[in-house]
This record gives C-alpha cells, sequence and structure tokens, in this order.
C-alpha cells in the first residue's frame, strides 16, 4: 500500500474511533446521571458537599471515554469493512447453549484479567502513578465507573478488543457483555445496593460482585479486588466480605 492510499484508511480508522470515543462518553454519562438520579430519590443527600469529588470523576472518566474509544472503534471499523475478529451475526453458526457459555466466558477472562491488573495496581509504585485517582473518590459515587488514570484506562480498554480475536461471540451477546460491564461499573461504585437482600446473601450472591463488595474495596483498599465475581477474591484469600454501603 502506498502513501495515497494510506491516508485514506487511516482517516477511516480515526473516524471511527472518534465515533466510538462519542459513543463511550455518552454510554458514560447516561449511565451514570441515570444511576446518580436514582440515588438522589433512594439516598437524598447521599453526595451531598461531593461537588468537586464529582466533576474530578466526570473529567476522568470522559478522558478513560476516548482511551476506551480509540481500539474498540478500530477494531468495529475493522470488524466492518474486512470482517476482522470472531464477532458473528448468524444465530446459527454455533449450538444456543453456546450463547450463553460466551457470555460468561467474557466476563469470566475479564474478571480474571481485572483482579490480577488490579492487584499490581495496588502495589505501592504502581498506585502512586496510576490507580490512586481511582481511589481519590472517598467514598466513589455514580460518576466513578470510568474514573481511571490513562494508565489505568489503557489496561482495561485493551480487553473487550482483544477477546473479540479470541474467542467467537454473537454480537447480541457482546452487546450484553457491554451492558453488563457499564451498569455494574455504575452501581458498584454509586454508594448503595442495588440488589436484593436476598440475591446478594444467597450463595449465589456469595460469588457475584455487586456494591456490598466492592464498596468494601474503597473502604479498606487491600482486599475485594475483583470485578464480577469472588472467584479469585476467594481462591487467594482477599475477600474480606461485605461492607453495608
Ligand atoms: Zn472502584
Ligand atoms: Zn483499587
Amino acid at each position: 500500500m502506498d502513501g495515497i492510499m494510506i491516508l485514506p484508511t487511516v482517516i477511516a480508522a480515526g473516524g471511527a474511533a472518534l465515533a466510538m470515543t462519542a459513543i463511550v462518553a455518552l454510554r458514560y454519562l447516561l449511565a451514570s446521571g441515570g444511576f446518580a438520579l436514582a440515588t438522589a430519590r433512594v439516598r437524598p443527600g447521599l453526595y451531598a458537599g461531593l461537588g468537586r469529588q464529582i466533576r474530578a470523576e466526570i473529567g476522568w472518566s470522559l478522558l478513560s471515554a476516548a482511551i476506551y474509544g480509540l481500539p474498540a472503534g478500530v477494531v468495529a471499523w475493522g470488524w466492518q469493512q474486512f470482517g476482522w475478529t470472531l464477532i458473528y451475526r448468524d444465530w446459527q453458526a454455533y449450538p444456543l447453549w453456546y450463547l450463553p457459555l460466551s457470555v460468561l466466558v467474557y466476563l469470566f477472562a475479564h474478571d480474571t484479567w481485572f483482579y490480577w491488573t488490579h492487584r499490581l495496581m495496588h502495589r505501592p509504585r504502581w498506585f502512586r502513578l496510576a490507580h490512586a485517582v481511582h481511589h481519590a473518590s472517598r467514598p466513589p459515587t455514580a460518576w466513578a465507573a470510568m474514573s481511571f488514570h490513562p494508565i489505568e484506562a489503557l489496561s482495561g480498554a485493551v480487553v473487550i478488543p482483544a477477546l473479540v480475536f479470541l474467542v467467537p461471540i454473537h454480537v447480541a451477546m457482546l452487546g450484553l457483555v457491554l451492558t453488563v460491564m457499564t451498569v455494574m461499573g455504575v452501581t458498584n461504585h454509586m454508594g448503595w445496593e442495588l440488589f436484593p437482600r436476598a440475591l446478594v446473601h444467597s450463595r449465589l450472591g456469595g460469588w457475584l460482585i455487586t456494591a456490598s463488595h466492592h464498596h468494601r474495596h474503597h473502604e479498606l483498599y487491600s482486599c475485594n479486588y475483583g470485578l464480577y465475581f469472588r472467584v479469585w477474591d476467594r481462591l487467594c484469600g482477599t475477600d474480606r466480605g461485605l461492607s453495608q454501603p
């Protein structure tokens, strides 16, 4: 490919990255804004006096949206243009049981990556360099969902764009994975438990991460590192149970 051919390709890929950045930013504003409104109704005054912190959370989150948008936009463009990735549209391409399995594989793979990179981020050097931004939210709010230093945002932004090259997934199931990622990212930080006690304190709930679990991470720091599941925290002895946000 000579220079004349490369330029339009770069412009098209860059446009896709920009468009994806706008989508991720809008998704963040709608999800965090929606749950912040719900918080104002369910727990009036919970965010009182946190205006400065919330403005910082929104600023870091919008910067993270650009970092998430870049690889996601380029991969989505490559999928449309050249058929990159193992994302499929035909419901018959794999057996039906593969649909929920693929969702679980994506969530577990993301959770595993997050658990180990998150533990690394709590090493003093990495904490000072990057993760302190996320923990500057004391207590976190619904706006802290994507409040990460760019280094940490980059570590999260590569996960799904890499997985779509490794594990086949139906486009609708990928949408479900992204929805779970968005909703849990917001609700785990909003300062109150959304899910019923009967679920949170059930046997199944004992393996799932909701606000009660992640809130304790923000209180105690050196425990409860997981994202969706408590599997790694339990295996590695870092699970310190639930908080009562
Ligand atoms: Zn957090
Ligand atoms: Zn942390």
